[in-house]
């Protein structure tokens, strides 16, 4: 008996082949204008942010710029803050410090980030702003994309897309002005004299903000952001979301101000489309939460508008969660919720980060030395039948004024520091001084011993520095 064909392991045919495309063709969009109590927010953080970057570089702070990351003499300054390269941990916990508290934030209210914060929605806004003056709102925009090229059409673009360029290169000589006096920089720009890399750096930094908030827009959130992709492990069933609701606004439907919705079974929604047309990425939130949605709560200030306008009450689509969706929670259970032990942990280890992070700014010496032995000779001889060797003596004055430092020594009896004491250094400097240390060697035994050299601030005693090293005898 020959065996029955297993129809689930047979190849397909060519005429059973489905060719997938792997590229989605984009679509144009074209964001409706909305105001409420979001689009407030969101217009509030545009200007507080990017108060914030463009003022701040041309902030004067002690005689200088008050936020410089002077890379060149490696060193940064954060008003009265020096850092040093030695200080690099403090960076490394700010860093730590900014990616839990988007953690919490995402735990507790989603993409508060990617809806308010983040510079790709903030420039953006910034970006769809001008268009919106210059070319009007969707409508406008739509029409004027589908027109013939005409004079009008023409002009319009060239004004838009002039002042985007003139935006965005504002944006790059302030990035760059982060790194180079900014004052300087502006002097360089007027005489056609700026260097390479500082050309280089403005023109790379204005280009991915003319690409960025002016074409890719939404495409950047949902293709290239990596935090787009993993957010969601932070999320939970008690995590606000933008929420439509469905068990209100279904069915939905159209129909007159005063038609009364039950009378002719149609829920709250009536179908207007406003929230997926002032949505940036195009979606419809009614289809529930999906990925391109970055929380920026336009639906919300778009649908209470309609729900203003007809006379139903607001929150058709709100902040909720997946709990509250589902008939679990009431509003003050979600509140309740809230503090829940995931965003407890959270937060009781961000809070001990920032303690010991602002600890350890508050309990930072302002004097570092290292004491590197001079490599040229271990120990030679000195006038009176003593012996010395010689160091080098970095120090580092993280302080905004002079400082005097002297210099001690001890470990073997009768220590002798040659030097010029005291030692000078100007307001946040780092500088090499050579120092011989001299002894008679009478009672001291062969070889290697060690030494400890005490270096305090003159004016400050209680500022200190102890380094060890070791001290040769023959
Ligand atoms: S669905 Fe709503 S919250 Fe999400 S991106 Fe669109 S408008 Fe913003
Ligand atoms: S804006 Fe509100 S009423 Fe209009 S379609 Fe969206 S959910 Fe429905």
């Amino acid at each position: 008996m020959s065996p029955v064909p297993d129809s689930s392991l047979a190849l397909p045919s060519a005429a059973d082949e489905v060719e997938t495309s792997l590229y989605e063709v984009r679509r144009q969009i074209y964001p409706r204008a909305v105001s409420g109590c979001f689009a407030g927010w969101r217009v509030a953080l545009v200007v507080a942010t990017q108060l914030v970057f463009y003022g701040l570089p041309w902030l004067t702070w002690n005689d200088r710029q008050a936020v410089l990351f002077d890379l060149v003499s490696r060193k940064f300054h954060i008003f009265g803050l020096v850092l040093w390269p030695q200080d690099f941990i403090f960076l490394t916990v700010l860093l730590i410090i900014s990616a839990y508290s988007l953690f919490l934030f995402t735990t507790i209210a989603g993409r508060l980030w990617c809806g308010y914060a983040c510079p790709q929605t903030v420039y953006t806004e910034m970006f769809m702003w001008i268009e919106r003056r210059i070319e009007g709102d969707r409508m406008q925009r739509m029409r004027l994309d589908q027109s013939a090229l005409s004079a009008r059409k023409f002009g319009l673009k060239t004004l838009k897309h002039g002042l985007w360029i003139a935006a965005a290169l504002w944006t790059g000589f302030t990035f760059v002005g982060y790194f180079t006096p900014i004052k300087v920089l502006g002097g360089e720009v007027a005489t056609w004299t700026l260097g390479p890399w500082e050309t280089f750096w403005i023109l790379f930094y204005g280009f991915a903000t003319y690409g960025n908030a002016g074409w890719m827009r939404e495409q950047v959130c949902k293709y290239m952001c990596p935090y787009a992709r993993f957010q969601s492990v932070m999320f939970d069933s008690d995590t606000l979301v933008i929420t439509y609701d469905a068990q209100r606004g279904d069915p939905r439907g159209s129909r007159g101000r005063t038609a009364d919705p039950k009378a002719l079974g149609l829920g709250d929604c009536v179908d207007c489309n406003i929230c997926v047309q002032v949505c940036p990425t195009g979606i419809d939130i009614r289809k529930g939460l999906q990925y391109e949605c970055i929380g920026c709560a336009a639906c919300i200030d778009g649908c209470n508008q309609v729900m203003d306008k007809m006379g139903y009450a607001r929150g058709l689509i709100r902040y909720s969660t997946e709990n509250a969706v589902s008939g679990k929670y009431t509003d003050s259970e979600i509140r309740r919720h809230v503090l829940r032990p995931r965003v407890l942990v959270y937060s009781a280890l961000l809070g001990i980060i920032i303690i010991a992070f602002f600890g350890g700014l508050l309990l930072r010496s302002p004097l570092k030395v290292d004491v590197l032995r001079d490599r040229g000779a271990m120990m030679r001889d000195a006038p009176g039948g003593q012996i010395e060797n010689v160091y080098r003596l970095q120090f580092i004055n993280s302080d905004e004024a002079v400082r005097r430092y002297v210099v001690t020594v001890d470990g073997l009896p009768g220590l002798q520091v040659m030097a010029p004491q005291p030692i000078e250094l100007p307001p946040a400097t780092t500088r090499a001084f050579p120092v011989a240390i001299r002894v008679d060697p009478a009672g001291l035994g062969a070889g290697s011993h060690v030494i400890v050299f005490h270096i305090s601030d003159l004016d400050r005693p209680e500022v200190q520095a102890h380094e060890k090293s070791r001290f040769f005898v023959r």
